[in-house]
């Protein structure tokens, strides 16, 4: 068989995988021996770092353990007709007693004398140590054992060992294997090729090896990522009846209650130089939370309805819709223009009556949310559509842009702080206007790091906060639960000098119940992702109108939530937060008039590379000199989503590596390597391309005729 076939065949042409276990792969995303490959391990058992068996015991984990056999196995039948197995074998610390049940075989495997690397947990007998039916491999000085064991993503009736053998067998069969990363791509940055890789990021022999493949697939998510949106992103030239030129803006700026800050000015004269330009405009504002983007939008629609044309404003929820549509109504009525509102709360009489209107061109600003503004809405002379709060790159822009006609004006807005050289591959297909300015006079949330010896002083706060009126919200970490099965394991993005002796983690709805024993007076509710969402609302609801004084919740209230009387932010555990995400944290309050604060709570010692997170935060306030930090101290990969936190939906890019991402260069130089390649071949035709636009119809299920 080619090995190009061998991808493209289903897995259960692998030996050993038939109907059943195919079903039970495809769960998994997998079908083919290709997407088999491409299946991660999503952390490593760290069988390289062995314990003592006196030091093993102090973990509750499961640990590795070298010993040697010091008594020879004896069987015993045991009730239930079982059969126990038990030997002693030792370490320098101590002697060990280790059984096995209905395995009488293994009689002949554990000779005295012999030496095995153990992987199971130690717990005390007595002076002695045991281990019950331990993960064992024969040890011997002259043959290294691999550091690493993978432990898969698995499902419910296949074990990460299961996958890990099929991987075994699938890898077993290739000799070379076709490379989306094109050659001279590979050799001018150092990278291992895909065979190699593969056979790496499965079963690395040792840290540096995993740490090549790793770096290796990464760069390739990148770098097919950006080429996949250059060659999305082919711009048609802008008939010139769609060019919109020599609109006067003084009439609008006029009827703006503020002048402009000067961010917001530049932001304006990028958009009106491309609305009069050869292509149509694609672009991205990037503004904190408040920078004022909505005004620069509504620069942009002036512009275009003064031309005659219709603008579509498209939201992520209902909420800020209406919040647009009150802001926005009654300013263009005194210019002349009429703006609807389509929403899912209007009945589907008035429903049908607004799209007439729209139809009929009766409306100059529509807004609404984007699902009822891309499907069954027909615009007369449509002109330009305005997407708000882009989060992160989760919604495929090309999805957003199409079914409206090529020669349609495009503005995305966002508030997430993404560093300029990582918004150059994430948004690659876009121009970007950054407004890197906050109009003048806004409060500053002020902002402490504190340890647990303020734990007293912090609950009184807490209570005097809620006393004169003002609500607090208490924010806990997502508790990840160690794997007592897979015991000490290394995660995927795993860095040798992360700290591993992280403080217990404070869980909301444990610490809820705390913090109302504290302060019996204060009404304490939680949230968490895992409530219904009827539930949420229904906490959420309670905690705007002031009914509880304090929510305790996980990062759910991460975004777009505005409880304006809200007053205080404290986060627990603060150290294992990401200075980003403790940024949009802090956003939440200081919303309204009254002094707020930020309380970082955590026991980093100043410092540690926590320690100096904490204190970038508490010394800055713009969103992007925090993330501009944050890349330099923590690498690029938070910025990317982590598995399974993408949106997958249809024709969105999956990116399953790139949180892992340590090194802030490879986004950059994958971006670069992407363009080079777009700029030599743009239809990806020639040969040495053939693999990559293969993989990049894939990823991104691009239609023939985008690549050809
Ligand atoms: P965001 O960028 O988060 O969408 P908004 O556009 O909602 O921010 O603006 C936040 C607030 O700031 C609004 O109340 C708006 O009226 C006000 N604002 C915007 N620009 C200015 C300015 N140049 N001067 C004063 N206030 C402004
Ligand atoms: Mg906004």
């Amino acid at each position: 068989m080619s090995d190009f076939a061998v991808l493209d065949a289903p897995v259960t042409s692998l030996p050993g995988i038939g109907k059943v276990k195919g079903a039970l792969f495809e769960k998994l995303g997998i079908r083919t021996v290709g997407d088999l490959l491409y299946h991660f391990p999503r952390a490593y058992q760290n069988r390289g770092a062995v314990s003592l068996l006196a030091s093993a015991c102090l973990q509750e984990v499961a640990t590795a353990t070298v010993l040697t056999v010091g008594s020879p196995p004896t069987s015993v039948r045991i009730h239930g007709n079982r059969i126990m197995t038990r030997f002693t074998a030792f370490d320098d610390s101590g002697k060990c007693v280790i059984t096995f049940f209905n395995q009488p075989y293994i009689k002949d495997l554990f000779t005295i004398g012999s030496a095995f690397r153990f992987w199971g947990r130690v717990e005390r007998m007595g002076r002695n140590y045991q281990m019950t039916c331990p993960e064992y491999e024969p040890f011997s000085e002259s043959y290294r054992l691999p550091d690493f064991l993978p432990i898969y993503p698995q499902t419910e009736g296949l074990k990460s060992k299961a996958i890990s053998q099929a991987v075994g067998l699938a890898l077993h069969e290739l000799k070379s294997l076709p490379d989306p990363l094109p050659k001279d791509v590979r050799q001018a940055h150092g990278l291992v090729d895909l065979l190699d890789a593969l056979r790496a990021i499965h079963l690395p022999a040792d840290y540096e090896e995993l740490n090549r493949a790793r770096r290796r697939f990464i760069f390739e998510e990148l770098f097919l990522f950006s080429l996949g949106m250059a060659c999305g992103s082919k711009k048609e030239e802008l008939l010139p009846e769609n060019r919109i030129e020599n609109v006067d803006l003084a009439p609008f700026l006029k009827a703006l209650p503020f002048s402009l800050t000067r961010a917001q000015e530049r932001a304006i004269k990028d958009m009106q130089k491309d609305l009069s330009g050869k292509t149509p405009m694609s672009r991205l504002l990037c503004g904190d939370v408040g920078s004022g983007k909505t005004a620069c939008a509504a620069a942009a629609a002036y512009t275009v309805m003064k031309a005659g044309r219709q603008v579509a404003l498209m939201t992520p929820t209902e909420i800020l819709a209406n919040q647009h549509y009150k802001d926005l109504a009654p300013l263009f009525e005194g210019l002349g223009f009429k703006t609807l509102l389509l929403t899912g709360a209007l009945t589907p009489a008035n429903k049908k009556k607004v799209r007439a209107q729209i139809s009929r061109g009766e409306a100059d600003l529509v807004i609404g949310t984007q699902a009822l503004l891309t499907s069954d809405t027909t615009f007369a002379r449509p002109g330009l559509v305005i997407t708000d709060e882009q989060h992160r790159f989760g919604v495929n822009q090309r999805s957003i842009l199409s079914g409206k006609g090529d020669q349609l004006h495009t503005l995305v807005m966002t508030a997430t702080p993404i560093p300029r050289t990582l918004a150059l591959i994430l948004y690659s297909n876009l121009d970007i206007s950054y407004i890197d300015e906050l109009p003048p006079g806004r409060q500053k949330v002020s902002t402490f790091k504190v340890d647990e010896s303020y734990r007293a002083r912090l609950n009184g706060f807490i209570e005097k906060q809620v006393m004169e009126g003002h609500q607090v919200y208490v924010v806990c970490p997502a508790v990840e639960q160690e794997d007592p099965e897979n015991g000490k394991t290394v995660p995927f993005g795993y860095r040798p000098d992360a700290p591993s002796d992280l403080p217990p983690l404070k869980a909301a709805v444990d610490f809820s119940k705390e913090l109302q024993q504290a302060l019996p007076s204060v009404k304490v509710g939680f949230l968490h992702g895992k409530m219904k969402s009827g539930e949420k609302d229904a906490v959420m609801t309670a905690f705007a109108r002031g009914e509880l004084g304090v929510l305790v919740s996980t990062t759910v209230i991460e975004v777009g939530v505005n409880v304006p009387s809200a007053t205080l932010m404290v986060v627990e555990n603060a150290e294992r937060f990401g200075l980003s995400q403790l940024h949009q944290l802090r956003g939440r309050v200081g919303r309204g008039r009254d002094k707020s604060w930020c309380i970082l709570m955590s026991q980093a010692k100043e410092d540690s590379p926590a320690g100096h997170r904490l204190e970038t935060l508490c010394k800055n306030y713009s969103g992007y000199d925090i993330a501009a930090e944050d890349l330099k101290m923590r690498g690029p990969g938070d910025f990317f989503p982590k598995p399974g936190e993408s949106t997958r939906q249809s024709g969105e890019f999956a990116f399953k590596v790139s949180f892992a991402c340590d090194d802030p260069n490879l986004p950059p130089l994958a971006a670069m390597a992407a363009r080079a390649v777009y700029d030599a071949d743009p239809a990806l035709g020639k040969e040495e391309h053939l693999e990559t636009s293969r993989a990049l119809k894939k990823l991104f299920r691009l239609s023939e005729n985008t690549l050809n």
